[in-house]
């Protein structure tokens, strides 16, 4: 075999094939131009799922009269200069291949109006074969079309699907843009059909009602950037809130920097971001918009440029998992929240990491009466006295963070905060103690002086005999002095004297108990 130049026809359309492969690519080339261009107005056009015509149209700054024959010029491009101008590209193009792969297997029209002009300009390149320039008069921004894609190379045309799912394709990418871009007005017309119109506004929800009806766009959640987020990082876009779902996750977009892209770490963190709010087999969906500071992000390493490689794909992971599930968590309303919990003992911190570890679950301390009405359930306070209601029969299932235990019970689901159920433990013990001749004491070796406040005095007074139930023995010491000589023998007391002190104290200042006694 004997090896032979290419000719550059040949050379074009191979590396054609590679950035057009079908309609869709081309169109997603073409609105990334006009994005680059600045258009606030980007309008669509399809005929035959595009194999018989591409049109995209915008008002953007347009190409000058000049730079025409350059701009269908494989590798011309006027967004960077050499390979280093890629960590601070600021453009969604880069390559300058777009416009000369298609105008390889298409035939391409430009029709451009630079913004100072007078005129305008005209170019068709027919299967790589250019015209000349010619001036025309015309309006504002560039129009771009591309006519009977692929005649020229069969074996590819061959591969394109039918017509209708080539167009589902374009309408997905135009949809993407539109959410992506809320204050660009976006507009696809398939076949003479008007098929999305959204009005640039700025509004995202807007712009989602405009690609997934007013009906799912109100069962949206708009994301934002994690506290913890470092400088230059930053999420955006609108996720669904359950219980909406979809059956496939072709409506789950994914944007870095500013384009379309795929990457499985992100699609995976948000599908994760769900664990438990959908049912197994359904999918969210969403437009995930990333940014991360120049130079944490190669764009250059897939030919669609559908594909990015993050300098930190588990930071990105993370950032796009908390960003969700915040949201989520913020979003998804009271009725919605399968479990109940009280924790008397959770305070504000400790339920929100609480929330965060277990999105869908939400930890409601009973001191927080309101919280407990947005329930559905009603809350069982495992903190309540002798007398009250208490907990019904549990079927223990498991536990979480060696901090909760997840038990079945008669009315749903219950999640037991471990430690406020020791110290529940240890109260119905010492409660079952009190009534018995001799509860069990914890004689010390010498007798611990404690001194007392003057209000503690009056409680220890007060409550000697009941102290004495619960094992305690003190005496008086003089003053407002008291000696300890045993502590109750199942609280493991280690500082007697703080223990007494913490008892009288917690009596004296109103204590937590419906009486006295609980409260000692
Ligand atoms: P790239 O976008 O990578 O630079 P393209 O082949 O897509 O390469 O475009 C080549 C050049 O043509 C761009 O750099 C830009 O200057 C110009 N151009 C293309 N489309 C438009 C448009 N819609 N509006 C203004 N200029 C455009
Ligand atoms: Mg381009």
């Amino acid at each position: 075999m004997t090896i032979r130049r290419l000719s550059d026809d040949t050379i074009g359309q191979i590396a054609a094939g590679e950035v057009i492969e079908r309609p869709a690519a081309a169109v997603k080339e073409l609105l990334e131009n006009a994005i680059d261009a600045g258009a606030t107005r980007i309008d669509v056009a399809l005929l035959d799922g595009g194999v018989e015509l591409i049109d995209v149209r915008d008002n953007g700054s347009g190409i000058t009269i000049d730079d025409l024959p350059l701009a269908v010029e494989r590798h011309a491009t006027s967004k960077i200069g050499k390979l280093d101008d890629l960590d601070g590209l600021r453009t969604l193009g880069f390559r300058g291949e777009a416009l000369a792969s298609l105008a390889a297997v298409a035939e391409l029209r430009i029709q451009s109006r630079a913004r100072e002009a007078m005129a305008g300009a005209e170019l068709v390149v027919r299967y790589g074969t250019a015209g000349s320039v010619r001036q025309i008069a015309w309006g504002d921004g560039t129009a771009i079309s591309a006519h009977r894609l692929f005649e020229n190379v069969p074996a590819r045309r061959k591969f394109l699907r039918q017509p209708a799912t080539e167009a589902g394709y374009v309408a997905r990418t135009v949809g993407a843009y539109a959410l992506a871009y809320p204050t660009i007005a976006f507009s696809l017309e398939i076949d003479g059909r008007r098929t999305l119109t959204s009005d640039g506004r700025g509004d995202p929800l807007g712009a989602a009602a405009a690609v997934w009806g007013a009906e799912t766009a109100e069962q949206l959640a708009i994301l934002s950037t994690p506290e913890t987020a470092a400088d230059g990082f930053a999420v955006g876009g609108m996720v669904s809130l359950p219980p909406l779902d979809r059956a496939t996750r072709q409506q789950q977009f994914i944007f870095a920097q500013g384009r379309l892209v795929t990457s499985r770490q992100v699609a995976t963190a948000f599908e994760q971001a769900y664990h438990t709010l959908l049912m197994v087999g359904r999918h969210p969906l969403g437009c995930i918009c990333l940014s991360v500071p120049p130079g944490r992000v190669d764009v250059n390493v897939h030919p669609t440029k559908s594909e990015v490689r993050f300098a930190d794909e588990r930071l990105m992971f993370s950032l796009t998992q908390q960003a969700v599930r915040t949201t989520l968590l913020e979003r998804t309303p009271a009725q919605h929240i399968p479990t109940i919990m009280s924790a008397p003992l959770a305070d504000a911190q400790v339920q929100r990491r609480f929330a965060l570890a277990h999105p869908g679950y939400a930890l409601a301390s009973v001191s927080e009466p309101e919280a407990s009405r947005e329930f559905d359930v009603p809350l069982v306070d495992p903190d309540q006295r002798a007398g009250g209601r208490i907990l019904p029969v549990l079927r223990v299932l498991g536990q979480i963070a060696s901090m909760f235990i997840i038990a079945e019970g008669p009315d749903g689901m219950y999640l037991i905060d471990q430690h406020a159920a020791h110290e529940r433990i240890l109260f119905e013990k010492l409660m079952a103690q009190r009534q018995s001749a001799a509860p069990d004491r914890q004689l010390l070796l010498a007798p611990v002086v404690v001194e007392l406040l003057p209000r503690q005095h009056e409680v220890w007074t007060a409550s000697r005999e009941d102290l004495d139930g619960f094992g305690f023995a003190t005496d008086e010491f003089g003053a407002l002095n008291i000696a300890v000589r045993a502590t109750p023998a199942g609280l493991n007391v280690r500082d007697p004297a703080k223990a007494l002190i913490t008892v009288l104290e917690e009596v004296a200042t109103g204590g937590r108990g419906d009486s006295r006694l609980e409260s000692l």
